[in-house]
């Protein structure tokens, strides 16, 4: 199914962050703290490859930091300095790491650069005019894949050949000319996000926006006139509005952008989404193909906004989210449709426990595949959210959701936060019913 596609891309590179655990002593991200990524990158777009430089600002959060490992890509660093000072790197296993001549002191901050060069192995996508990221941030720049709550500051200085534009995280703070008739677009995040939500897109696009209230849309392609963009992302306005009433706070970007390319993408960044064409609905009001722009949208509150501290509660990011799909469905269509979607999460759950699978939401092992692992953090997660709606009733489980979002903000987030924001929102115990779905064994407070 179009659906399985674009879900299986993001699982595809969670398993294979667990199923590729680095050696104990070399952790890529262990024992610092990054505040702040700086980029310059001329990519090549009919290649595939590209130049960069970067600037990570990291501090230590641990005394006698010798080595600091970063997640190993296929890029091949040209020079690296400490504070001003050449650094030799070593790859261990999955880690690319920088021994120190000195030890850092814990809280000490420093800043790495990095000169680089080559072609990423993952998350270089795109036609001979157009090149965009498709999630593996790690493969392009050097970042540690599993922090996967660690939020830090971005920004990119992105060289791209004339008449040619961008897209990136955030804002378009700048542009200026660059060497060879080039410029060079400055784009800033408005605020700390994963690494795994970074991301950029350059191409000769078109350009059609709209509003939503004090929110600016807008919908890029390389292929499409405006008109016609317009045509497919018309939903989007009454989406917005939807979500920002149930989450209880608006839209976290003031521009909100989705570029439209072909196949079956269906990705979120930090501020804009990227979505294939055939994720989107063929025909008008078919509330069975309308779910890859509300999914992503959504994702701006529930995963980019409020993030999970780890892979344990991804389902807090993708079952919120498929849940939130099927309430958009309510809303537009009526129950109907609500109930179709959550038994299309009945019957996917239904396969795996046929195949003897099934876990509490907050599961931290190894999922044997793809399939089951959807099964769990998008469809369980899915149906514990529409079980939560019945037990406590839609006036305490929609101030519930409103707690948890408003309250976690920014930050990251693990299952007892849910529990305790449903339970001050209905004054009801929900242990039993948290450790029944969520926690397993564990006891959850
Ligand atoms: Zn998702």
């Amino acid at each position: 199914m179009i659906r399985s596609v674009s879900l299986s891309l993001l699982t595809t590179t969670i398993l294979g962050w667990f199923h590729n655990p680095a050696p104990a002593a070399n952790i890529p991200g262990a024992g610092f703290t990054v505040a702040s990524y700086s980029l310059a990158l001329t990519p090549d777009i009919q290649n595939k490859t590209v130049l960069g430089r970067e600037s990570i600002t990291l501090r230590a959060n641990v005394d006698g930091v010798r080595r600091l490992n970063f997640s190993a890509n296929a890029l091949i660093i040209d020079r690296a300095t400490l504070d001003g000072v050449a650094l030799a790197h070593t790859v261990e296993g999955d880690a690319l790491g920088f021994d120190l001549l000195r030890p850092l002191r814990r809280g000490r901050t420093v800043r790495l650069e990095l000169h680089y060069h080559g072609r990423p192995a993952r998350g270089f996508v795109g036609s001979s005019t157009t090149l965009y990221t498709s999630y593996f941030a790690c493969d392009w720049m050097f970042c540690s894949e599993d922090k996967f709550g660690e939020k830090a500051a971005f920004s990119l200085d992105l060289r791209v050949p004339a008449g040619v534009s961008s897209l990136s995280v955030g804002s378009l703070i700048a542009r200026r000319s660059g060497p060879d008739g080039s410029e060079i677009h400055s784009w800033k995040a408005p605020r700390p996000y994963s690494v795994y939500l970074y991301g950029f897109a350059m191409g000769r696009f078109t350009h059609a926006s709209e509003w939503a209230g004090s929110k600016k849309l807008t919908y890029i392609s390389d292929t499409t006139d405006s008109a016609e963009l317009k045509r497919r992302f018309a939903g989007t306005r009454e989406m917005v509005a939807f979500l920002s009433l149930k989450a209880g706070m608006p839209l976290p970007v003031s521009e909100y952008r989705q570029l439209l390319v072909d196949g079956g993408e269906a990705q979120e960044a930090a501020t804009y989404s990227v979505l294939g064409t055939e994720s989107l609905p063929t025909k008008p009001n078919d509330s069975s193909e309308d779910w890859a722009i509300v999914h992503e949208l959504t994702h701006q509150w529930w995963g980019n906004l409020i993030t999970c501290e780890t892979l344990k509660d991804f389902w807090l990011n993708e079952g919120i989210t498929t849940f939130m799909t099927a309430a958009w469905k309510e809303h537009r269509y009526g129950r109907v449709a609500y109930d179709a979607e959550l038994d299309v999460a009945k019957s996917r759950l239904k396969r795996a426990q046929v195949k003897g699978f099934d876990k509490p939401l907050a599961w931290n092992g190894i999922y044997p595949t793809l399939g089951v692992r959807r099964a769990i953090q998008y469809s369980k997660g899915a149906l514990f959210m529409a079980q939560l709606r019945v037990t406590l009733g839609d006036t305490a489980f929609w101030s519930g959701l409103r707690r948890y979002t408003r309250d976690h903000a920014g930050g990251t987030v693990t299952s007892i936060d849910l529990e305790r924001a449903m339970e001050a929102s209905s004054g009801q115990d929900l242990q039993q019913l948290f450790a029944e779905w969520v926690f397993g064994d564990e006891i959850s407070d």
